[in-house]
């Protein structure tokens, strides 16, 4: 699946970057709804630049993944996953 997007990422930009310059940049993900981190908590990866963000509940809480495929990975261990969420809110938090 990685390689898959690299290629997929490769194909993007490099259609982009042959464009006459009227190609508009992809829109960067915004949050809208207070989520407190702009990555997927499993792969890193910024959200919204494989398209839209892929959302899981977990206990109650919403999770924000890249795509579909870091849903297995975050199955295999979700406790520490759930805490890379919560460190970023109680961050979030503690800067305002
Ligand atoms: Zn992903």
């Amino acid at each position: 699946m990685k390689l898959v997007r690299v290629l997929l990422t490769a194909l993007v930009l490099g259609i982009a970057g042959c464009g006459s310059g009227t190609t508009t940049p992809a829109k960067p993900y915004v949050n809208t709804d207070g989520y407190p981190l702009d990555v997927c908590v499993v792969s890193g990866e910024k959200l919204g630049t494989m398209g839209d963000p892929y959302l899981i509940k977990h206990d109650g809480k919403t999770v924000k993944l890249c795509c579909s495929s870091c849903l297995k990975e975050f199955n295999t261990e979700p406790a520490k996953y759930m805490r890379i969420l919560e460190d970023a809110e109680k961050k979030k938090t503690l800067g305002k």
